[in-house]
């Protein structure tokens, strides 16, 4: 529908199944950050020039879309590097904070970026680390989840949107429990933020991860949302320029949130950048995207369930913009090898979510992942492809 806006789609004659791992850019998220380069580039915070000016108050605008984008306040937005950088910097806090006899609640879908660094985290402090578990559909186990959750609990981590199981998870429901026994809750929304409309006032979650290069903006830039009491608990991560209040030999005090977890040169380009793709997404409207793409995974759903021995990674099929599938026992990589010869780039592999390929018997899967930008005629292209292949490889006359 929107390919035209992309020019690498435009120019290649790619069909691109691979959102999930990384979008691709609209041209004007890169004229935007070009344009910046050339006519505001100074470094944030610091000078008294025009430019320095300029480039601050584009930063700190871009602070404010963000904000506006999850119906946060600008003090509750923290830069960070992508989503996995936002959840580490929480991590490491509570690695400082909890105690033996502590525990964290995590759910066994979560990407690698949502388990190691709490599970780290654990074996740091002394705390408990916990997994609660998903039902054969790919849903949360609630039963599970609330057999696990006790007043010891003191953080819940969950995915919004696991990157394999493509469901949408229950987060206000997981916040009002995790909030009765007065644990936080950190929701990684690096898959949902680009599918479905957040609203953190709304989930009432505490922290509220994501990077910038799955929402059709820039690498290198990612956000972590924390209510403000949540930011202002949590001990800064980095130390350096710019997160300092005063420096003296015997004692550093430092900058208010957000600024105290933004040490060094910040990828305040990228933000600028980011916060054009959040523009981008706002003028074609969020409720539009997720039309569009339930209609298309629902397609797509539909076109697999016509290949014989076709499983999915979670039985529910009520799955949003991605699909994770194995066909009988052909090897995932060599169908993706044979898809990549026609162009058609997938993901294969276990997404960094070794557990819950595990948890059903898989070890790795083939996953398809839609943006705004695909049609039908990507997933008949797909399909196309995919027959050509299972038929070569099942070695039909
Ligand atoms: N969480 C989920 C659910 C993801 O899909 C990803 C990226 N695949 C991450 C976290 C980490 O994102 P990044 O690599 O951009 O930090």
């Amino acid at each position: 529908m929107f390919r035209q806006d992309f020019p690498l789609l435009s120019n290649e004659s790619v069909v691109y199944l691979d959102t999930a791992a990384s979008a691709q850019k609209p041209e004007i998220v890169l004229r935007e950050m070009d344009t910046f380069y050339r006519t505001s580039y100074a470094n944030v915070h610091r000078g008294q020039c025009a430019l320095a000016s300029r480039s601050t108050a584009a930063y700190e605008s871009a602070r404010e879309t963000v904000a506006r984008f999850i119906q946060a306040s600008p003090d509750e937005i923290v830069f960070t590097k992508g989503a996995t950088e936002s959840i580490n910097l929480v991590a490491a806090g509570y690695a400082q904070t909890l105690r033996p006899g502590d525990e964290v609640l995590v759910c066994v879908a979560e990407h690698h970026a949502n388990f190691v660094p709490w599970q780290q985290a654990c074996l740091r402090s002394g705390a408990l680390f916990n997994v609660f578990n998903v039902l054969p559909t790919g849903e949360i186990d609630m039963n599970d989840f609330r057999e696990k959750l006790s007043d010891r609990t003191k953080i819940v981590a969950v995915a919004h949107m696991s990157n394999v199981l493509g469901l949408l998870n229950p987060v206000r429901e997981l916040t009002e429990l995790a909030h009765r026994v007065g644990a936080k809750i950190l929701v990684d929304g690096a898959q949902s933020i680009a599918h479905t409309s957040v609203d953190v006032r709304d989930l009432d979650c505490d922290f509220f991860a994501f990077s910038g290069h799955k929402l059709y903006g820039p690498t290198g830039v990612g956000i972590l949302y924390g209510k403000k009491s949540c930011l202002e608990s949590l001990p800064p991560y980095q130390f350096g320029g710019d997160m300092i209040r005063h420096v003296a030999v015997d004692k550093t005090t430092f900058a208010d949130v957000p600024v105290r977890f933004e040490a060094g040169t910040t990828p305040f380009v990228e933000a600028v950048g980011l916060a054009k793709a959040v523009e981008y997404v706002e003028a074609i409207g969020m409720r539009q995207i997720e039309v569009h793409e339930k209609e298309l995974t629902h397609y797509l759903i539909d076109r697999l369930r016509t290949v014989p021995d076709v499983t999915f990674v979670g039985d529910s099929l009520n799955k949003r913009g991605l699909v994770s599938f194995n066909v009988g026992d052909i090897h995932p990589s060599d169908i993706a090898f044979a898809l990549a010869q026609d162009h058609i780039c997938v993901r294969v592999g276990h997404h960094c979510a070794m557990l819950i390929h595990h948890r059903f018997g898989r070890d790795i899967s083939l996953r398809v992942s839609l943006g705004l930008y695909n049609d039908r005629n990507d997933i008949d292209a797909f399909m196309r492809s995919l027959k050509k292949s299972l038929s070569l490889l099942r070695g039909d006359k």
